[in-house]
């Protein structure tokens, strides 16, 4: 058999960028450090003092299969066209190139349909060797733990079925060099023992990591049995205290007045409002005041009587009357005619109402929780909203805060919606890269929370399961910040090489019908990012869109599922 030959490490290379003014080094989108191997030494050797020989070894034997698992998963992506023995190589040039160790191919023959596997590689300037020497005697057993288990994980992975290696000769022992062998995990006699290495305490993390959930789920079960809040997501000091001024409002009969920009979350404070209040048994209703043709909005909130006007054939009782005892949600409650201003005035002194070309009124008990992105006190002085429906509905207000103002909630909100969305499209998708999360915490967020969840949907559809989502594919505009080096083929660091210029409408359009298409998506997408843009207010958007107002207000509608 012919010696394995290593491809060319140029694009491997390419992938590593120093950021020093953000203190950060980056390999593809795993971010990772330069450590002193004499530092390493002195962690095995504590190790070793106390846990013991065995469980150190295999906790670091572990360490290097999640690398390797790492490293093999940037394979698939850097490398998926390549014939697979080229793909396969890039391991052997990451153990390299990561400066752990000198690989040399011997023998490689594998066979990815049928699962066979043998490989045989020299391991030159171990780097785990080399620090053992320097403190101890020459070694029984082979030294090199951790890259054994770099080399077994990314094996495992690549080829998709358990494949261990072993070394046959260990410079740590008095060899010139090391050498490992790798087959399948059952063609070695005692592969049960190694196995049980590499997975024993995994197991027990695993039971660990299922304890916390079932706690973490009673937790969620019991908190939800009294207030649905605290199943929405956010650990930030500027959420907590708006949840907290919700929950005091629940329990009084105040009417609430949610202030906050777009896609912020109002109608999951208003739910958590009505679910933790004496009212929760009763209807909940919501309805967005932009999204009806203000000709209509009476009748739809206050109903009709037949034949108040051509074409109402039946008499029906309005929204509010349908969340009789209950709560309704009166969201963007500025786009409300003055007729139905005046008719939720009524309501709202009176506790009664009268259909549209009614003529006796109804008793109507129903607590109003309005929202708003505009602001209300300026709308009064403009003329454009009554200033004693304003007095009324501003008893309680509660500002919600913008997604920007708690950006400690953004790696629990991503999860969330990863999880989420996983299960809506049967994937597995492994959470964000790490350089994705840095892009999410950085970004200005003007469509707030439904903003940061169309993207993580967005993310989860074009992403493989298995893989992490990666910074391109939620933010593909992104260029690479300023002051980032690179590495030559030399091994110097350099400015990187100049983006690509910024694709024109052809070329947009090239890419995005390469992706999993859908013209619906995309256009509900641009309209979400337009209402974002403009803070909500339809005019602006449909301006954005070049489009009018009533077509605008139409596919709203449609996306809202009103149509
Ligand atoms: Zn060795």
């Amino acid at each position: 058999m012919e010696t394995p030959q290593l491809p060319s490490n140029e694009d491997l290379l390419a992938q590593i960028r120093f950021d020093p003014d953000q203190g950060t080094i980056w390999l593809h989108e795993q971010r990772v450090m330069l450590n002193q191997a004499a530092a390493w030494g002195l962690l095995r050797d504590e190790l070793v003092e106390s846990i013991g020989i065995q469980r150190a070894r295999a906790l670091l034997m572990r360490f290097g299969y999640q690398s390797g698992l790492r490293d093999a998963e940037l394979a698939r992506k850097l490398r998926p066209d390549l014939p697979t023995e080229e793909a396969f190589m890039v391991g052997p040039q990451l153990h390299s190139i990561r400066g752990l160790v000198h690989v040399i191919p011997l023998e490689l023959d594998f066979d990815l349909d049928k699962g066979s596997f043998f490989g045989r590689f020299e391991w030159r300037n171990s780097f785990e060797a080399q620090v053992y020497l320097q403190h101890h005697d020459i070694s029984k057993d082979p030294v090199c733990w951790s890259q054994l288990g770099y080399a077994s994980g990314y094996t495992t992975y690549f080829m998709g079925r358990p494949i261990i290696y072993k070394e046959v000769a260990c410079a740590g022992c008095g060899s010139a060099h090391c050498e490992i062998v790798g087959k399948p995990a059952e063609e070695w006699e005692d592969h049960a023992e190694t196995e049980q290495l590499l997975l024993r305490n995994s197991i027990a993390e695993e039971l660990f990591a299922l304890q916390s959930q079932v706690s973490e789920l009673q937790e969620t079960i019991r908190a939800g049995k009294q207030d649905t809040l605290a199943n929405s997501v956010g650990r930030s000091r500027a959420f907590r205290e708006a949840s907290q001024l919700i929950r005091r409002a629940a329990a009084s009969r105040a009417n609430v007045l949610l202030l906050g920009e777009t896609g912020v979350g109002k109608e999951v404070f208003a739910r958590g409002l009505h679910a933790a209040s004496p009212r929760a048994g009763q209807p909940f209703v919501a309805i967005n005041c932009a999204c009806i043709p203000p000709d209509l909005i009476e009748a739809e909130l206050f109903g009709v009587e037949k034949g108040a006007y051509t074409g109402a054939a039946v008499s029906r009782p309005g929204k509010f009357e349908r969340a009789d005892r209950g709560t309704i949600f009166l969201d963007e409650v500025v786009e409300l005619s003055p007729r139905a201003q005046a008719s939720l005035l009524r309501v709202l002194q009176e506790g009664e109402l009268e259909r549209v070309g009614g003529t006796h009124s109804h008793r109507i008990d129903v607590r109003i929780v309005a929202a708003t992105n505009e602001d209300l006190k300026e709308a009064v002085a403009k003329g454009k909203f009554r200033a004693d429906l304003y007095y009324r509905l501003n008893v309680y207000p509660v500002h919600i805060p913008p997604l920007r103002e708690r950006t400690d909630d953004i790696a629990l909100l991503t999860e969330h919606f990863i999880s989420k969305y996983n299960t809506m499209y049967n994937k597995r998708t492994l959470g964000v890269s790490d350089k994705t999360m840095q892009a999410l915490m950085h970004y200005q967020w003007p469509g707030n929370i439904r903003e940061l969840e169309n993207m993580i949907e967005r993310g989860v559809i074009l992403t493989d399961s298995n893989q992490m989502i990666d910074v391109h594919v939620l933010f593909p505009a992104l260029a690479e910040p300023g002051g980032m080096k690179a590495v030559a083929p030399s091994g110097r660091l350099q400015a990187p090489p100049a983006p690509a210029a910024k694709a024109g409408p052809d070329e947009l359009c090239e890419r995005l019908l390469g992706e999993d298409f859908s013209l619906n998506r995309l256009e509900a997408r641009l309209i979400r990012t337009a209402m974002a843009k403009a803070d909500g207010n339809i005019t602006h958007a449909a301006r954005l869109l070049g489009i009018t107002r009533p077509q605008l207000a139409y596919r709203l509608d449609k996306l809202n599922g009103l149509k």
